[in-house]
């Protein structure tokens, strides 16, 4: 799984308190299906982290990233 072929389950700009620029807030469903996966992006800085919401895929994948906001997932 990657992030071009993951479910998108949610997509929208927040601002955290005190931000000027929006952070792009994106989930995705996990590979269990149980939990998600998030990914927050700030557009024009190069700046993104990605992370689970799911205690099953957390133990079982580490999230390989590179340049360009993607990710993909590698069993442990
Ligand atoms: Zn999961």
């Amino acid at each position: 799984m990657n992030d071009r072929n993951a479910k998108v389950l949610l997509r929208e700009d927040r601002y955290p308190k005190g931000a000027n620029h929006p952070t792009l807030h994106i989930e995705y469903a996990c590979p269990c299906g149980k939990g998600r996966i998030i990914d927050e992006r700030v557009v024009g800085f190069g700046d993104y982290s990605v992370w689970f919401e799911c205690k099953n895929c957390e133990r079982k994948y580490d999230f390989l990233t590179g340049c360009g906001y993607i990710w993909e997932l590698e069993e442990k």
